[in-house]
This record gives C-alpha cells, sequence and structure tokens, in this order.
C-alpha cells in the first residue's frame, strides 16, 4: 500500500495502517511542500508529524510537534529578539538540528527521514516525495505569503485566490518513492488537505503519470465531513478556490486518478453523484478519534478496496 499524506489527518491513517499491514506492506509517502529553513534549521513539518505519530511520541492535542515537550529554546529565542511565531518545542528542536546538520553533510532528506525514523523505533517506511525543493505559496487578500506565514503566522485567515508549488515541475520522485508507486497494490490518497498536502505531491514531476500507469486501485479518504474540516482551513480553502466543499468536490477533485473514495457516513447523500463521476464510493465512520477508531478506519478501507 502506498499511503500519500500531508499532516495530521493523513498521519492518524498512517497510523491505523501501520497497526495492520506489516512495514513491508506499506509505504508513507509525504508532502514536503511545506518544509523551510528558520532560525538557521531545515523544519520538515509534514514529514516530523508522520514520525513522531508512528513512533506514539506524537503531541496528539496540538497535532504537530511532540508530546510533552518543552519550549526553552524559543523563549530565550524571544529575549533576544528572534522569532517565536513558529513554535519549536526543544525536543522537535533536536529533530531538526540533526536534519540540518546532516544536510549540510549532503546525505538526502530522504536517508536523514530514514535514519530519524529508525532512532524513534518506527517501522514503516516513511519517504518524503522527493529530495528536490518544492514550496507552497499563496496569492492572498494580504498578497503572496510563503506556506508558513499563511498558515502559522497568519493562522490561515487571508482569503486565497491561488495556490502553486513552486520548484514541483523541475522535481522528481525519488527513486523508492517511483519504485514504491509502480509496485503498489493500492494507492491511498489519506485524509489530507487536498490542495495543501495532496496537490503538492501529485505537482511533483511525473508522480500523477506513475499513480496512472500502476493499474492498482487508488483510493481517497475525504477529509471533508459534513461541510467542514475536521481541523484546519481545508473547507475555507476549497470554497476560496471554487471547489465544492463536500466529498463530492473531493471525488471531482481527483476524478481522473481516484477508482474509490471513502467518505464519511453522515455525507452518505453525496453517493449517487460521485458514481457518476465513475469513481465508487463507501460510507464508514471516518472521524478518527481513539486509535481503534484508526484502525477501524484502515481495516475496512482494505477490505473494500479488495472489491475494486
Ligand atoms: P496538515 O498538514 O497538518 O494540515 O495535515 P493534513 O493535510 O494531513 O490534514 C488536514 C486535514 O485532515 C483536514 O482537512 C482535516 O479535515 C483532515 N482530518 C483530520 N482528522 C481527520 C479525521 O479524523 N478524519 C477525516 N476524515 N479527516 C481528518
Amino acid at each position: 500500500v502506498a499511503l500519500l499524506v500531508g499532516g495530521v489527518g493523513g498521519a492518524k491513517l498512517a497510523l491505523g495502517l501501520s497497526k495492520v499491514l506489516p512495514s513491508d506492506a506499506l509505504t508513507v509517502i509525504v508532502n514536503t511542500a511545506d518544509d523551510f529553513e528558520h532560525i538557521g534549521v531545515y523544519v520538515s513539518p509534514d514529514v516530523d508529524t508522520a514520525m513522531y505519530t508512528l513512533s506514539g511520541i506524537a503531541n496528539p492535542s496540538a497535532g504537530w510537534g511532540i508530546g510533552g515537550d518543552t519550549f526553552q529554546a524559543i523563549e530565550m529565542l524571544g529575549r533576544y529578539g528572534g522569532p517565536t511565531w513558529f513554535r519549536l518545542g526543544d525536543k522537535d528542536l533536536a529533530t531538526n538540528l540533526q536534519r540540518t546538520a546532516w544536510l549540510r553533510e549532503g546525505l538526502s532528506l530522504t536517508e536523514i527521514t530514514r535514519r530519524l525514523s529508525r532512532a524513534l523505533g518506527v517501522e514503516h517506511p516513511i519517504l518524503p516525495m522527493t529530495d528536490d525543493k518544492v514550496a507552497t505559496w499563496l496569492e492572498t487578500d494580504q498578497g503572496a505569503l510563503s506556506f508558513q506565514e499563511y498558515f502559522v503566522r497568519e493562522r490561515w485567515q487571508p482569503v486565497v485566490r491561488r495556490i502553486w508549488y513552486e520548484g514541483a515541475e523541475a522535481a522528481r520522485p525519488t527513486a523508492c518513492v517511483a519504485e514504491v508507486l509502480e509496485g503498489a497494490r493500492l494507492i491511498v490518497f489519506g485524509p489530507s488537505n487536498p490542495v495543501l498536502s495532496i496537490d503538492p505531491i501529485l505537482a511533483v514531476g511525473g508522480i500523477r503519470d506513475a499513480i496512472r500507469r500502476n493499474q492498482a486501485p487508488c483510493v481517497a479518504v475525504s477529509p471533508i465531513i459534513a461541510g467542514q474540516a475536521v481541523r484546519g482551513p481545508a473547507a475555507k480553502l476549497l470554497g476560496e478556490l471554487g471547489l465544492e466543499v463536500s466529498p463530492l468536490g473531493v471525488a471531482r477533485h481527483y476524478a481522473d486518478l481516484l477508482s474509490g473514495i471513502i467518505l464519511d457516513e453522515n455525507d452518505a447523500a453525496f453517493c449517487q453523484e460521485i458514481e457518476a463521476l465513475g469513481v465508487r464510493a463507501a460510507t464508514l465512520r471516518t472521524l478518527m478519534q481513539t486509535e481503534e477508531d484508526k484502525i477501524q478506519l484502515a481495516e475496512a478501507l482494505l477490505n473494500w478496496a479488495e472489491e475494486l
């Protein structure tokens, strides 16, 4: 199974799937278009969310960072008049310091992620979508903003008119990502933000084609439930970009790639219109609050995909 994810929504499904699939049967392919350099370190937020979640040390309430982390470094930084809007916990900072040191030694983000994951006891491979530089930009009513300026500093309040992924076309999937997408018997788009997490992965040169070439089923899990995002700006953004804020909007957005979509049981009314697009629809409980929810959704998804 190849699972494409951004941060928190996708990581929850990754955890569920990791509990039911052995490490050689699941690879998590992660968005890196949110990566940026901050106070001298290279931060890869979605990669770390996947890694911390699968290793069991994530902070479940924040959706980023490490549970029980402290913020002494950032407080000290504030005393010097340094930027404090991007909260990096002390342990989280260590991850980013080590990543940055290894990058300076010339290691790839893929190799670094493998080393960090192994040290944290993560068994399932987590692969950055590319080792090349891709950066999400948003054209907003307050001008062009980089992803972190929009998401963290401005708390996703600006109205977005357009999103682009700088460098994506020239970027290439890594050899491991290409191999996984070629050999996967099921490709899953996690319930991640379609335009901020999944689209940047699909925008990397060659990834869309690789998914199309693979005859295996490709299934999405809707991040939109009853017209709303579970958290974050997905619903607001889809609306601002003129897309329908529903699983139907999500299915339309990926219709050329999808064999099926899993939508929440509260959204069953959309099934008929989705199936009219040539995309199979299944309703399940998709809100993942407990570990049991994540495992149940993962199992149900795998069972359903067998029929596609
Ligand atoms: P980000 O990079 O942290 O924004 O993370 P993602 O793009 O992976 O996830 C954000 C999306 O996950 C939002 O659109 C949420 O609606 C969705 N999401 C979060 N938790 C759940 C859940 O339990 N079930 C479903 N279906 N979607 C979820």
